[in-house]
């Protein structure tokens, strides 16, 4: 990339590094960036750097937010001692989407996966231990039906039982393989409301 100036081929090599963005689409949206007005461009990249500074994850749940405590545990109309665990910030969405659940939750950001080497020390697994600690009835593993998934959920289950607390999972109204995030509302709330004891 010679015949471009080397400000011009940063630009494009440091766009050419996000997912989805090919060689052609990253010189593509650099001089389209270079012709955008200077008010827009400044614009653009201090929400890039604001949202990377100010999201973090929720000191007791783990979802992502920009406050020290996520809206949901901060908030008194929720039920504290129940603890819906799930893989990610789309699934906890999901389910609040259909604005019946009146728990809390948990994220652990991924679920175990021993052939990839993704063990529970990888996951947001000890910050749930020590909720654990405090006053809380119900445990409910809303991980996904997958393989790790499943592993997940046995392993929480064999961690939880101890304690006392009751452990639930969510029924399998929810397709084996099946991503949260893509399943309908209805399917989520039976799968909530059919959820099985462990
Ligand atoms: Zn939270």
């Amino acid at each position: 990339m010679d015949y471009y100036s080397s400000q011009i081929s940063n630009l494009i090599e440091e766009l050419s590094r996000l997912p989805g963005i090919g060689a052609k689409t990253a010189q593509r949206l650099a001089f389209h960036i270079i012709s955008m007005p200077e008010e827009q461009v400044e614009r653009l990249s201090s929400s890039m750097i604001s949202a990377k500074k100010n999201i973090h994850y929720c000191k007791c749940c783990c979802t992502l937010t920009d406050g020290e405590i996520c809206p949901i545990c901060a908030s008194a109309k929720r039920n504290h001692k129940m603890i819906m665990v799930v893989e990610n910030t789309r699934d906890l969405a999901a389910y609040e989407k259909i604005g019946k659940y009146e728990g809390v939750y948990h994220v652990l950001h991924g679920a175990i996966a021993p052939m990839l080497g993704i063990g529970p020390a990888d996951i947001k697994l000890k910050e749930l231990l020590v909720r654990l600690e405090g006053d809380v009835d119900e445990v409910i593993i809303a991980t996904n039906s997958s393989l790790e998934g499943e592993a997940t959920a046995m392993l929480i289950s064999k961690l939880v039982k101890p304690t006392g607390i009751r452990v639930t999972r969510i029924a399998n109204g929810v397709p084996v393989g099946g991503d949260l995030e893509y399943i309908d509302e209805v399917t989520l709330l039976r799968a909530l409301d059919g959820r099985i004891e462990l």
